[in-house]
């Protein structure tokens, strides 16, 4: 089938949920129609005019974005303005858009990542945990007839997964009672009569991510018009550790001085920023984050990395970062078009699995870098 818009967001959320990202990022679905199938999806680090005009050149119907589109809302729609103008451009076309940002930088195997595999780091992990994902227990009432049926859905979707035990579940019989009223429809009963029908209370843990799964699965599965569940965050259970910057060692032993020469070889940029007072210092353990990551320099340093690469650096805040003996590498905040060679696989990996027919997904070729360097 070909997907819709709403199909594909919920396949993408399920690696990188909306409440991963940070409090006020306009994260998630920015213009157009989540109903609307997606045959060309232009895979963008922004959307700016020019992307625009690429994406209605190529017949995209959907641009994947990593930068919100909308980041600072519109205070009117005249289009004499250059935004304003773009957005109308894309509503005119037809062009949807979605944005995932600081979720797709908190994801585990999303932003940071790659970042960090870019630069070839080793032994990476999280530079701290910002969120722990909640895990839940979910309790269906199915009628026993349907128990087995509920259980295998849920199990194949890897639900129900307790350490090293995979479709893990608990089941009682019981006996559930309603009235259907004249307007329902009910897969047992006659409207107007009370009911008692043999049913089975199912019980599965599940993670945050698998909720919205799990309730698909329940509403294609289960008999009943309205099925019952209910569903229970775990007090003491916590899923795995999210957050935005990765820490690990550098692939070889290197100067400070050297690694500011790889970093910029590794991003194939034109130059980078250094500040450091320590260059001729070995490269013990490395931070990153993409984008403007310089308020997180004391977390950096609390976890024992003397080199930390990250965007934006405000001239202040080095100051700081220099006092502090950290040396900080800024490659600029465009080394996050990585997004669309990373993105584009894993899209056409899940187009697969999912078999969505008809849906092209395409790199945007343009650099959105609005700085450029002048070195004579
Ligand atoms: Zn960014």
């Amino acid at each position: 089938m070909t997907p819709t818009v709403a199909q594909f967001i919920q396949r993408f959320e399920q690696f990188a949920p909306q409440w991963l990202a940070m409090k006020g990022d306009p994260v998630g679905m920015q213009l157009g129609s989540t109903q609307q199938s997606i045959h060309r999806v232009l895979v963008t680090l922004d959307v700016r005019p020019e992307v625009v005009e690429e994406a209605i050149a190529k017949q995209v119907d959907f641009i994947f974005a990593h930068h919100p589109a909308v980041f600072r809302p519109a205070r009117n729609l005249v289009t004499d303005n250059p935004q304003n103008a773009m957005y109308a451009k894309l509503l005119a076309n037809h062009i949807a858009v979605y944005a995932a940002h600081t979720n797709l930088d908190m994801a585990a195997g999303g932003m940071n990542d790659w970042l960090a595999d870019q630069l070839q780091l080793r032994d990476v992990t999280l530079l701290q945990p910002q969120h722990f994902q909640t895990k839940f227990k979910l309790v269906i009432f199915v009628p026993t007839t349907h128990e087995e049926a509920v259980r295998q859905a849920l199990t194949q979707a890897k639900i129900g997964q307790i350490g090293a035990y995979q479709g893990t579940s608990f089941g009682i019989n019981g006996t559930g009672y309603f009235t259907p009223e004249v307007t329902a429809n009910p897969y047992l009963g006659q409207p107007g009569q009370a009911e008692a029908a043999a049913e089975t209370r199912l019980e599965v843990i599940l993670d945050q991510t698998q909720i919205d799964q799990a309730l698909d699965l329940i509403h294609k599965v289960h008999p009943y018009e309205e099925p019952v569940y209910d569903l229970y965050p775990l007090a003491r259970e916590t899923g795995p550790a999210y957050g935005i910057g990765r820490i690990g060692r550098p692939h070889t032993e290197m100067t400070v001085q050297d690694y500011a020469h790889f970093v910029r070889q590794a991003f194939q940029i034109d130059g980078l920023r250094l500040v450091t007072q320590n260059p001729t210092e070995l490269v013990k353990r490395v931070a990153v984050i993409g984008g403007d990551g310089g308020k997180f320099y004391p977390a950096v340093l609390a976890q024992g990395a003397n080199v930390f690469v990250t965007g934006d650096v405000y001239y202040h805040t080095a100051h700081d970062m220099l006092a502090s003996g950290l040396s900080v590498m800024d490659p600029g905040h465009h080394v996050e078009q990585i997004v669309k060679a990373r993105l584009v696989p894993l899209f056409e990996n899940w187009a697969q699995a999912e078999d969505w027919q008809g849906v092209q997904f395409i790199p945007s070729q343009l650099s959105t870098d609005p700085f450029s360097f002048v070195t004579d």
